[in-house]
């Protein structure tokens, strides 16, 4: 068992930090909230006072912050981590960040001596409660197999992607396709709504018909189709707005550096912009269904 830093304790982080802890880890936890590092205290994890503090004698880091310059301001610069993490430590960083961030990171990383992965997660916060994320890897394969038990205690499927940076990039393109997915998906129910059809009945006619996807069986954005669901708690304790706005964000600049198309992921940035502009930023990305359905 590991003696493990956890860094970001919040829709994603304090599950996933629980599940380490029921894994038998020693977890030495910071998050900016007090009420998040209570809940993992009471759990039974030590509270650090910085985030320095928390790594000074880990074997492991993990990382879950909201963007890239939250995993840059704290991994770099010279209030930065990195000097003070021992060599030989594994730093496993699961935001989801620019590719280019996850690289600096990682170069800065092994400057020190330190080994570093890129690993990014998809299964939303239903996924990280229950364990059964998706890691999507970059960095180096051996590195891998070293963290392979820590991420198997919060996740069901690893994937290597490729070097560093290339989990970033993978988790980019598979959340550019859920933003559209859900934004159509929104688009669908609402428009049977308006012309008078049960949302129940249209997500069970849809999920066994050529519509069926994720959003639609098992993040249900109309409120009352699903249990336990953002929907069925006022779009609450999901994926906020602002970070799928984030996402998209960094699909149109991977989409620049390659010079590649992607003409629905920009619709469904602006689509999602709207919606955060209106006050929505808050709430769980599947509220995209209220903007749709305002005109009803
Ligand atoms: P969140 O806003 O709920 O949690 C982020 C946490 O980081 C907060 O508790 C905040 O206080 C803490 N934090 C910010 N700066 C910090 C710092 N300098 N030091 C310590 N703590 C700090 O966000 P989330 O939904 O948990 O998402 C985290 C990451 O996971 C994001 O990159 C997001 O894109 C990605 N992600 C989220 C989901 C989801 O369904 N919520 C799914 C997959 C990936």
């Amino acid at each position: 068992m590991s003696r493990i830093a956890f860094i970001g304790l919040g829709n994603m982080g304090g599950p996933m930090a629980q599940n380490l802890l029921k894994a038998g880890h020693t977890l030495n936890v910071f998050d900016l909230s007090p009420a998040a590092i209570k809940t993992l205290a009471d759990a039974g994890a030590g509270v650090a006072a910085s985030a320095k503090d928390a790594v000074g004698d880990a074997d492991i880091v993990v990382s879950m912050l909201p963007a890239s310059r939250h995993v840059e301001a704290l991994y770099l610069g010279e209030a930065g981590i990195l000097a003070h993490i021992k060599p030989g430590t594994l730093i496993i960083e699961c935001s989801t960040i620019a590719a280019q961030s996850a690289i600096t990171v990682a170069k800065a990383a092994t400057a020190r001596g330190l080994a570093m992965l890129d690993a990014p997660v998809s299964g939303g916060t239903g996924g990280a409660i229950a364990g059964t994320l998706t890691f999507i890897v970059g960095g180096d394969v051996v590195v891998l197999e070293r963290a392979r038990p820590v991420l198997a205690a919060m996740g069901k499927n690893i994937f290597h992607a490729g070097s560093h940076g290339a989990g970033q990039t993978a988790k980019i393109c598979n959340n550019m396709l859920l933003g559209i997915l859900m934004a159509g998906t929104a688009e669908a129910l609402a428009l049977g709504m308006a012309n008078g059809l049960d949302p129940h009945v249209l997500s069970d006619i849809m999920s066994k018909s050529s519509g069926r996807n994720w959003a639609l069986e098992l993040y249900n954005p109309i409120p009352g189709v699903m249990d336990n669901v953002p929907a069925a708690r006022g779009y609450s304790g999901g994926f906020v707005v602002d970070l799928m706005l984030k996402d998209l964000g960094l699909a149109t600049e991977t989409a620049l550096s390659a010079q590649a198309l992607i003409p629905l992921g920009e619709l469904a940035r602006n689509l999602y912009a709207m919606h955060s502009k209106s006050g929505a930023g808050a709430l769980d990305f599947s509220s995209i269904v209220q903007m749709l359905r305002k005109s009803e």
